[in-house]
């Protein structure tokens, strides 16, 4: 079925004329470190999500080490995180000696379930990191009331509203990732962002050592290059377009898969989705895990590479039990390539394929 078409990636980066151009002027100008650049990309994505400011730094990951560090949370302190995510939340914590506290998420939308965040709260917790996962926004509202300091990590979802407001404007603090296959990608960065100048500029201290008033053992080098942010510039003004392309391809998925024997992305009210990922979910009929593998492995022989969206929840790298969201969604969830660099024929592939392969009996 698959001969003479080729495979249709999973992620693929969006790279126009005018992130090359960026980069050439950059490379051209003569100042490649961080500088002009850097700053403007700080202004514009602190506009674009409507927040004081940003400090940029090389990975999403440092980004919220640096979120954590900034706000004090060392040896002695819990912060608490979901189950279901990318290992850096975890990595983070870790790196500034805190101890994380796992909570399941939503088995229906993915995220953070709240009343178990709130039940996981001590006199210890000093903070509650929130992934908004796969470009749709937790339930920050609801989040906010535990009153505990919020740090939002946008690295999957950008541009999406929660009651009216942008993701990244809630927290006290914001961590974003512009690693190559992210919404907005600069091949590899992070940028911290905050309403609060004192924390911004804390932030900045702890990003490099040079020209500082006093020596600091805990400031390291996490600079971002002009080049970087020269992707990062060009990436965010092509942002609104970038994501409408994204929802116009989810509307035709969710179109195609009408009536389909799969389970679709879910949208609460009161939230908007921009599609970071397509997530469906599998029943759960046969052996899950392997049911999963097959789904791969055949969508793969009709020509597009699907994969597990969060490759092992933190719980089941820690051996911890009682985190049944996390582990349906482990062993259901599958991502199908979604991203703006798809071109309408391989849209239409996906969907073919998506439909044979669900197609009810
Ligand atoms: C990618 C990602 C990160 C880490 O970003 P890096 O730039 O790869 O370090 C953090 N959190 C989430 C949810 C991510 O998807």
């Amino acid at each position: 079925m698959t001969t003479g078409t080729t495979m249709i990636p999973h992620s693929r980066p969006a790279i126009a004329q005018d992130e090359i151009d960026a980069v050439t002027d950059v490379l051209q100008s003569g100042r490649l470190a961080q500088g002009a650049v850097v700053e403007r990309f700080e202004r514009g994505l602190a506009a674009y999500l409507g927040v004081a400011g940003g400090v940029a730094v090389n990975s999403g990951t440092m980004a919220l080490e640096v979120a954590l560090r900034v706000l004090g949370i060392g040896p002695g302190d819990e912060v608490i995180l979901p189950s279901y995510v990318c290992s850096a939340p975890w990595q983070a914590v870790q790196r500034v000696g805190a101890h994380a506290r796992l909570v399941d998420i939503e088995p229906d939308t993915f995220q953070i379930d709240t009343g178990l965040a709130r039940a996981a709260i001590t006199s210890k917790t000093r903070a509650i990191i929130v992934p908004h996962l796969f470009g749709l926004p937790a339930d920050l509202t609801a989040l906010e009331r535990l009153g505990v300091p919020l740090i939002e990590d946008c690295a999957q979802t950008l541009g999406a509203l929660e009651q009216g407001r942008p993701v990244g404007s809630a927290g006290v603090l914001t961590g974003c990732s512009f690693y190559a296959n992210k919404l907005l990608c600069a091949g590899e960065g992070g940028m911290v962002l905050s309403n609060d100048s004192v924390l911004l500029e804390r932030a900045r201290a702890l990003r490099e050592y040079d020209g500082a008033p006093a020596l600091n053992p805990l400031a390291s080098n996490l600079k971002m290059s002009d080049m970087q942010a020269a992707v990062g510039v060009a990436q965010l003004a092509r942002l609104p377009e970038l994501i409408a392309r994204r929802v116009c391809l989810a509307r035709q998925y969710h179109e195609a898969l009408a009536g389909a024997a799969v389970t679709l992305p879910a949208v609460p009210s009161g939230r908007s989705h921009v599609y970071y990922r397509f997530v469906v979910r599998l029943s759960r009929i046969r052996s899950a895990s392997d049911e999963l593998s097959q789904c791969i492995g055949r969508l793969e022989r009709q020509g597009m590479q699907c994969r597990k969206p969060v490759f092992r929840s933190l719980h089941r790298y820690l051996g911890l039990e009682g985190f049944s969201g996390s582990e349906a969604a482990e062993d259901t969830a599958l991502s199908v390539p979604l991203y703006p660099a798809l071109a309408d024929d391989e849209a239409a592939q996906i969907c073919l394929a998506m439909r044979n392969e669900w197609r009810r009996e």
